[in-house]
């Protein structure tokens, strides 16, 4: 597989990169309490919140999900309660039908496969962990490595569009690449005890400084390390 390198044949310092990061934007833990990845019971919790954050702001995501741990205390009840009282408890997130009947998919498969509402029985197998997850209906690689970071703590690294596009800019990755072949190499040159942190760090820098049309560049606690700038 291909990774990228600096031109001393090195990858990049990532943790150095960590550490301007959280100097400038706040520790990760903290940043990540907007999330509705951060206020989540179970690793199937997390999948079901990262099915709710996808294409919508977190105050959005946020305000659906706490609105659905409201209503539903036990997983159970979402598939008892059934789609069109789902859609209406999830609205606040956008696309509430279409998103509503993902969730009850899944939900449903898992509770086929497993025999209860629970992903714990992957939680010892990586790979089988992101062959199932990823197999999933609406799970694509992105909600896949979210659940398998923030839910069991295995070394994935989740790339959405901000950080693929501060990859690119950084020029880790190439201009042609796609969020799955990036999210790959990150995964095998990232530090694992970093991915968290950085996935969430990164993010927060696409949000507030690298955003996709006029980059803040100036105040950029990367531009000493971009040779975007
Ligand atoms: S210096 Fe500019 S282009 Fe580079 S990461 Fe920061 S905001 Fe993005």
């Amino acid at each position: 597989m291909m990774k990228e390198r600096d031109q001393t044949g090195s990858y990049p310092d990532f943790m150095k990169v960590y550490q301007l990061l959280s100097q400038s934007l706040g520790e990760p833990d903290g940043l990540h309490e907007s999330s509705p990845l951060a206020h989540c019971r179970s690793s199937l919790e997390i999948l079901v919140a990262t099915m709710l954050t996808q294409a919508t702001s977190d105050r959005n995501a946020l305000t659906a999900w706490h609105r659905f741990q409201e209503a539903y205390p036990r997983l159970e009840m979402v598939v008892e309660a059934g789609a069109d009282a789902l859609a209406e408890v999830i609205r606040p997130a956008g696309m509430a039908v279409q998103r509503s009947r993902a969730i009850l998919a899944v939900l449903t498969k898992v509770k086929e496969d497993f025999g209860e509402y629970s992903l714990d029985s992957l939680a010892d197998d990586p790979e089988r962990a992101w062959q199932y997850l990823t197999a999933l209906p609406g799970v694509g690689p992105k909600t896949a490595a979210c659940t398998l970071l923030f839910g069991f703590n295995h070394p994935f690294f989740p790339v959405d569009v901000h950080i693929e596009r501060i990859m690119k800019r950084m020029k880790w990755a190439s201009p042609k690449m796609n969020p799955a072949e990036i999210q790959r190499m990150m995964g095998e040159m990232i530090p694992a005890q970093l991915m968290g942190g950085l996935h969430i760090l990164l993010l927060n820098l696409g949000r507030t400084h690298c955003r996709p049309t006029r980059p803040d560049c100036a105040h950029c606690p990367l531009a000493g390390e971009c040779p975007g700038v």
